[in-house]
C-alpha cells in the first residue's frame, strides 16, 4: 500500500530516543507514554502536535482527522462517506488532509455522525456547507446534537453550529454509495444513540471487513445496561479483521499490539497491512464487552440487586 504516513507522527517516534526533558519541550509522548495516548493526554492541548498527516489504512480507507479524534474518510467512485468532523481548529486540518490524499471535500456525499459529543460532530456543519453532504445521526443523538449546539463552545467561545438535519440513522440502516455499502449500528452505552459501521475495506484489491466502533463503554445508569446489550451484539459481528476506534486512545481498554498511530508507523510496502488484525480484535471487543458487564453487576451490588 501507499505510505502516507503523517510526518508529525514519524517526527514523534523518532523523537522518544529523547530524554523527558527536551521531549515535553518539543511536543510528544512523556516517559512512559504511547503516542496514540500521547494525543489524548499530555498533549491535548498542543494544537500542532495534533495536526497528523492523514494515513492511507486501505485502498478506500483513511484516517484524516486530528491525533486526538479519529475522523475517517471511506472513498469511493461516486463520492465519498466521512465518519466523524472532529472540532475547530482543526476542521481546515481534516479538509487539508482529504486534498492531500487526493480527493476533494465537496464529494462528500455523507457525513455520519457517531454521537452527539462536540469532539465527534463539531465540525459537521462547515463541511456539510461546502459539500452539501447529507447528514445523519441516531435519533437520540440528534437530541445531544441539538441541545449542545444551544450552549456555548469551547473556551467560551460561540455555540458549535448546528447541522442540517438530513437523516437518522436506525439499527441495521444502510447507506450504499458507489459499490460501498455500509452497515449502521445503534449501539448504546456511551450516549443513547452511539452509531457504530461495519463495511468492507479492500487491501491491494483484497476484502477485509471494518468495523468503526462510536464508542462502547456505559456512562452510568441505564446507559451501563444498555452497553452490555451493544457490545454483545457487536460480539457477534462476525469476521471483523480491521478496527476504526473513535479515539486513537481509550484510556481503560487500550487496542492490543498498538493503535491507529503505532500502526501507522508499521507501514511499509510490500509488507502485511498492520491494521488487519482480526485477533487484536477478537481481544479488544471480548475485554470492551467483560468491562460493561462488569460494571453492571457493580451497579446492581450498589443497588442491592441480587
Ligand atoms: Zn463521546
Amino acid at each position: 500500500m501507499t505510505n502516507i504516513i503523517c510526518r508529525s507522527t514519524a517526527f514523534a517516534a523518532s523523537m522518544v530516543l529523547m530524554s523527558g526533558t527536551a521531549w515535553a519541550a518539543a511536543g510528544g509522548p512523556l516517559p512512559g507514554e504511547g503516542l496514540s495516548q500521547s494525543y489524548r493526554e499530555s498533549q491535548m492541548d498542543n494544537v500542532e502536535y495534533q495536526k497528523v498527516e492523514p494515513i492511507k489504512m486501505a485502498d478506500n480507507l483513511f484516517y484524516v482527522g486530528p491525533g486526538y479524534v479519529s475522523v475517517y474518510l471511506i472513498t469511493t467512485p461516486e463520492g465519498h462517506i466521512l465518519i466523524d468532523a472532529s472540532e475547530d481548529p482543526y476542521v481546515d486540518h481534516v479538509l487539508g488532509n482529504i486534498q492531500q490524499v487526493g480527493f476533494d471535500p465537496a464529494d462528500i456525499e455523507y457525513i455520519i455522525i457517531s454521537h452527539g459529543h462536540l469532539d465527534h460532530f463539531g465540525g459537521v456543519a462547515a463541511i456539510q456547507d461546502l459539500s452539501g453532504a447529507q447528514v445523519g445521526a441516531a435519533a437520540e443523538d440528534w437530541i445531544l446534537i441539538e441541545e449542545r449546539s444551544q450552549q456555548e463552545g469551547r473556551n467560551q467561545g460561540p455555540p458549535p453550529r448546528m447541522p442540517r438535519k438530513d437523516f437518522v440513522i436506525e439499527q441495521g440502516d444502510t447507506i450504499a454509495l458507489g459499490g460501498q455499502t455500509l452497515n449502521l449500528h445503534v449501539t448504546p452505552g456511551h450516549t443513547a444513540g452511539v452509531m457504530s459501521v461495519d463495511f468492507t475495506v479492500y487491501d491491494n484489491g483484497t476484502p477485509h471487513k471494518a468495523f468503526f466502533s462510536g464508542g462502547t463503554g456505559g456512562r452510568g445508569g441505564v446507559l451501563n445496561e444498555l452497553a452490555v446489550e451493544s457490545t454483545s451484539r457487536v460480539l457477534e459481528i462476525e469476521d471483523i479483521e480491521m478496527f476504526l476506534p473513535n479515539h486513537a486512545w481509550n484510556a481503560g481498554n487500550p487496542y492490543p499490539n498498538g493503535s491507529i498511530f503505532e500502526r501507522a508507523l508499521r507501514v511499509s510496502d510490500g509488507q502485511p497491512n498492520p491494521f488487519v488484525d482480526g485477533a487484536a480484535w477478537g481481544e479488544w471487543i471480548t475485554k470492551a464487552h467483560q468491562r460493561n458487564v462488569d460494571r453492571l453487576a457493580q451497579d446492581r451490588a450498589e443497588a442491592g440487586i441480587q
